[in-house]
């Protein structure tokens, strides 16, 4: 099949290089110049393991290309995916400007009937609104069908989770269009929903605000643990054991960030308002996550009286492990706050420290390694729970003026953390010193 995916950024290049590896013909679009060359060189633009392997391969084997011209990219696709960014509007909102680009793109640039499939995540009626655009815009006589497919993969396992996911959603009102989507993602072996457009919509919106709601929930207990003295390891652990509760997302923390759930849950505050809704659950997880994300402030501060002046090192700035993300990451508004307070920031990210130099305050130093970061600092705070930093051998924090941890990931046992002599503030525990 001749495919070409619009946008490349995580969902449009993981999808692109997915398909190409089940045997499609894959044409990837960016208006990104810069993207487009690296990619035409086989150099991914994000970090995603596994990723560039997979994007060699298939561009050896002539399965995979890239292009900036829309008009090359949509020349002979019969199938094109949307996998434009829908970033957060000022109200919260989701701006579908890139996505009503991308459809009066698709309609200038085709010469036959065209199957749309939106990956972005788009709030209700938005396909509705797509299948329009592009039926207006498009040559007498040509047909437009849309399928909404939304994306599941999580940054950090993308390419894992587009062999391994549970479920492909495919939302479609015409049978044929169906088909021939879920004849393309057949390889995939991942079991396939089908269901009508409009719920594939909510489907990932709900599913989102389901797992925020989930790690808020656990953000809360956490902290009302700290209170009567309870820990929360132990909590989310044997709640987990109920299989009706499950143990994922259980994991208390700093809140969530990344691309997804902060303006996802957002979104869908505002998609509920406008049909007169008020989504008071969801306001509350929203609520939560602010508050969580700033908690390890309030903590150094409990430890460090006057922070004006402190070297503080900051560990991981990712939103989670095992990407180069950095949007919506709880170290922005850390970092800024330390910066604000006075301190002295050095910060480490074993993979994303490019990308937090073009975001965080210009005042925060960046080191080359934990030990580097760490050294003679007054206090530590973990920010993300790579591996790197999970595994440190702890004599490392010997190297600070005093051994203050301040760990916002929980990645070490009290237990470990005490016969060390670390004076160690984590979420939802006992102080351990
Ligand atoms: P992104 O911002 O990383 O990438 C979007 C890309 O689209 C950019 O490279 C941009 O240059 C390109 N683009 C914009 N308009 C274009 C046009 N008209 N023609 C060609 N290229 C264009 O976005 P992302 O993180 O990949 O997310 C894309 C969508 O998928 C969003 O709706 C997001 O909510 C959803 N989603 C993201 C994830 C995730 O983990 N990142 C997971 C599931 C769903």
């Amino acid at each position: 099949m001749n495919i070409c995916v619009i946008g490349t950024g995580y969902v449009g290049l993981v999808t692109g290089v997915s398909l190409s590896e089940i045997g499609h013909h894959v044409i990837c679009i960016d208006v990104d110049e810069d993207k487009v060359t690296k990619m035409k060189k086989g150099i991914s633009p994000i970090y995603e393991p596994g990723l560039s392997e997979l994007m060699a391969k298939n561009i050896k084997e002539k399965r995979l290309r890239f292009t900036t011209s829309h008009s090359e990219g949509l020349q002979q696709a019969a199938v094109v995916y949307i996998a434009v960014g829908t970033p957060e509007n000022k109200d919260g909102s989701a701006d579908l400007s890139f996505v009503a680009q991308a459809a009066k793109d698709i309609a200038e640039n085709v010469e036959h009937d065209v199957i749309v499939v939106t990956k972005s995540t788009v709030p209700v009626g938005t396909n509705a609104m797509i299948k329009e655009i592009v039926q207006t815009h498009l040559s007498d006589g040509l047909q437009v069908e849309v399928v909404s497919n939304p994306e599941f993969l999580k940054e950090g396992s993308a390419i894992h989770d587009s062999f391994h996911g549970d479920r492909i959603v495919i939302g479609a009102e015409n049978e044929q269009a169906f088909s021939i989507i879920e004849e393309i993602n057949q390889p995939f072996r991942v079991p396939i929903f089908k269901t009508d457009i409009k719920s594939a919509e909510m489907i990932k919106y709900a599913s989102n605000a389901f797992l925020a709601t989930k790690i808020s929930f656990i953000n809360e207990i956490s902290n009302i643990c700290e209170l009567l003295g309870a820990n929360i390891e132990n909590v989310s652990t044997g709640m987990g054991l109920d299989q009706r509760i499950g143990s994922q997302f259980l994991k208390a923390g700093i809140g969530y960030g990344g691309s997804c759930f902060p303006k996802d849950t957002k979104a869908l505050i505002q998609i509920a308002g406008n049909v007169e809704y008020e989504f008071e659950l969801l306001k509350g997880v929203v609520n939560v996550n602010k508050k969580q994300q700033g908690i390890l402030i309030g903590k150094l501060n409990d430890c460090l009286p006057v922070i004006s002046g402190k070297k503080i090192a900051v560990l991981g700035l990712a939103f989670k492990p095992n990407t180069d993300d950095m949007r919506e990451s709880a170290s922005i508004l850390i970092t800024e706050e330390l910066i604000k307070l006075g301190a002295e920031v050095v910060a480490y990210d074993p993979i994303a420290m490019d990308n937090a130099k073009t975001i965080l305050s210009s005042k925060v130093q960046y080191a080359d390694s934990i030990e580097r970061a760490v050294d003679n600092s007054d206090a530590v705070l973990i920010l993300t729970d790579w591996d790197e930093i999970k595994n440190v051998d702890l004599a490392v924090f010997h190297k600070m003026k005093r051994p203050l941890v301040i760990d916002g990931r929980n990645c070490f046992t009290l237990e470990a953390m005490e016969k060390n002599g670390i004076d160690y503030h984590s979420i939802g525990r006992p102080v351990s010193a």
